[in-house]
C-alpha cells in the first residue's frame, strides 16, 4: 500500500486515478478537504476497493501515526498543501498551519514508524514531499532555469511556506536519516483543476461570458507541466530516486500568460464558437503583489539519472485539456454552486 496526502486535490488525484489504472497497489488518501479537496475527481474510484479515503489533517499526528501503524504503507507522498498564491497574499495563515507545520507534523509521524520498522530494511520505506519552482524565486529573461542547486529565493507566502517545508524534509533525512525524496515542480495543469488557477479560471470565464482576469502587462513567463507527465515523473522519483535528493520536474514549456490565455481562446473559438472571440473578453487588471516575473526549470537530472522526460507538448496537452473541460461541465458547475462539498467519500 502507498499513503498519499492530498490525493482529492487536482495533482492527487491525477495520481491516484493514473496510479490505480497502472497497478493494483492500493492507495490510503488522507485529505482534510478544504474548499480545494474534491471528491468529484476520484468518482471513478467509488466501488474500487484498492482506494481507501479518510478526512483528515495531516498536522493531527495522532491520525497519521494510527493510519501508519494500521496500512503498513511503504511509501508516503504528500501532496496536501495550501496552494494558491493570491489567497497565500490575502491570508497567510492557513499556509503556516498546512504547508509548515502541518508537514512538520506528518514528518514526525512518519519518522516514528520508520524508526519502529522492525522486520523490512529502513530503506524499504519512503517519503515523497512534493513541492514547487516557486521556491527558487524569480528569473530574468537571459537566465539559466533553476536547477536543484539553485538558491532559494521565494517571493510569496505561499513559496517561503513551501520552502520552509523542503527545509524540513531535507532536516529529516540529514539528521534522522528518514528516505525521503524531494520533487520541485513546475506549473502543472490538465483535468479536475480547481477553477482558480490560471487555465482552468479562464476557460470557466470564458465560456461563462465573464470578463478574462490578465495580470499586468501579462509577459510573466512560466513553464508548463501536463500532470499527467508529473505523475509520471513521481512514480520513477518514488521508485528509483536517490534518498535524500531533489529532483526538479519541469514541462520544457516555456509560455508567456497572454500567450497561455490567447492559445486558451482560440481553442475555443474553434470548439465553441460564439458571435466575437473569447479573446474579447480579456480584461487587464492590476498585477499580482509581489508577482515573479519569469520560472524555467532545468529538469537535467531527472532525465540523465532516472531517464524521465515529458511526453506532452503544450499544443496537444492545452487542446487535451480543453477538450476535458468542455465534456466535464457538469463537474465544473458542481464547484461552481458549491455541490461539490456534498460529494460522497470515495472509498
Ligand atoms: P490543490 O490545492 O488542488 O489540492 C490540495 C489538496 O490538499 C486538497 O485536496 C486539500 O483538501 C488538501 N489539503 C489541504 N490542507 C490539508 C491538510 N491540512 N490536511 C490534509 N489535506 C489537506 O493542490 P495541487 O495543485 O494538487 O498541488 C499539490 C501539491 O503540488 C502541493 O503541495 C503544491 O504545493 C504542489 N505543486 C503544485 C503545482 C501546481 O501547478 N498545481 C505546482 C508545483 C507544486
Amino acid at each position: 500500500m502507498i499513503f498519499v496526502t492530498g490525493g482529492a486535490g487536482f495533482i492527487g488525484s491525477n495520481f491516484i486515478l493514473d496510479w490505480l489504472a497502472l497497478a493494483d497497489e492500493p492507495v490510503l488518501n488522507l485529505d482534510k478537504l478544504t474548499y480545494a479537496g474534491n471528491l468529484n475527481n476520484l468518482a471513478r474510484l467509488k466501488d474500487d476497493p484498492r482506494h481507501l479515503f479518510v478526512q483528515g489533517d495531516i498536522g493531527n499526528r495522532a491520525l497519521v501515526a494510527q493510519l501508519l501503524a494500521r496500512h503498513r504503507p511503504r511509501a508516503l507522498l504528500h501532496f496536501a498543501a495550501e496552494s494558491h498564491v493570491d489567497r497565500s497574499i490575502d491570508a497567510p495563515g492557513d499556509f503556516i498551519a498546512t504547508n509548515i507545520n502541518g508537514t512538520f507534523a506528518l514528518l514526525e509521524a512518519a519518522r516514528a514508524y520508520w524508526q519502529d520498522l522492525a522486520s523490512a530494511p529502513k530503506s524499504a520505506f519512503r517519503f515523497l514531499h512534493v513541492s514547487t519552482d516557486e521556491v527558487y524565486g524569480t528569473l530574468g529573461p537571459a537566465d539559466p532555469a533553476f536547477t536543484e542547486h539553485t538558491a532559494y529565493a521565494p517571493n510569496s507566502p505561499y513559496a517561503a511556506s513551501k520552502a520552509a517545508s523542503d527545509h524540513l524534509v531535507r532536516a529529516c533525512h540529514h539528521t534522522y536519516g528518514l528516505p525521503t525524496l524531494t520533487s520541485n515542480c513546475s506549473n502543472n495543469y490538465g483535468p479536475y483543476q480547481f477553477p482558480e488557477k490560471l487555465i482552468p479560471l479562464m476557460i470557466a470565464n470564458a465560456l461563462a461570458g465573464k470578463p478574462l482576469p490578465l495580470y499586468g502587462d501579462g509577459q510573466q513567463v512560466r513553464d508548463w507541466l501536463y500532470v499527467g507527465d508529473h505523475c509520471a515523473a513521481l512514480r520513477r522519483i518514488l521508485e528509483s530516486g536517490r534518498p535524500g535528493q531533489v529532483y526538479n520536474v519541469g514541462g520544457c514549456n516555456e509560455m508567456k500568460n497572454i500567450d497561455v490565455i490567447h492559445t486558451l481562446c482560440d481553442l475555443l473559438d474553434g470548439a465553441a464558437p460564439r458571435a466575437a472571440s473569447y479573446r474579447s473578453q480579456i480584461a487587464h487588471v492590476a498585477d499580482r503583489a509581489g508577482h515573479d516575473r519569469r520560472y524555467a526549470v532545468d529538469s537535467g537530472k531527472l532525465q540523465r539519472e532516472l531517464g524521465w522526460s515529458p511526453a506532452e507538448s503544450f499544443g496537444s496537452g492545452i487542446a487535451n485539456t480543453v477538450r476535458w473541460y468542455l465534456e466535464h461541465r457538469a463537474w465544473a458547475a458542481d464547484i461552481a454552486s458549491g455541490a461539490y462539498r456534498h460529494a460522497g467519500a470515495a472509498a
